[in-house]
């Protein structure tokens, strides 16, 4: 297999990031979802993936596979309109007592 043609691009609409195997996002856009719904489809695929080895029936399995399928959508969805979490936005800014913006990267003073 040509591992160059089967690159791997973020979900989320319009994001060309190239990402790992069995990675669905981008971290930018992952990490732009809230954590509902980032643990919701960790445990909805976490479920259809307990089937692969014949625990459930048919049935079952469809209805895992669709509450997975949904719970992907619903975070596709969700990034249609929430703004990728930039580095910018993961900076605090502070003012000083002298007026002067101070910023802080993961609680380092820049
Ligand atoms: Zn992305």
């Amino acid at each position: 297999m040509n591992r160059s043609r089967h690159q791997v691009h973020c979900s989320a609409e319009g994001c060309k990031v190239v990402i790992g195997r069995g990675k669905l996002f981008c971290e930018g856009h992952y990490y732009a979802l809230p954590k509902g719904l980032r643990d919701g489809l960790w445990d909805a695929w976490r479920q259809a993936m307990d089937g692969r080895d014949g625990t459930f029936t048919m049935i079952e399995q469809a209805m895992f596979n669709r509450d997975y399928q949904a719970a992907f959508e619903t975070c596709v969805m969700h990034l249609r309109t929430a703004p990728m979490t930039s580095a910018v936005a993961m900076t605090a800014t502070a003012i000083a007592a002298d007026g002067r913006e101070v910023r802080f990267v993961e609680g380092r003073q820049l």
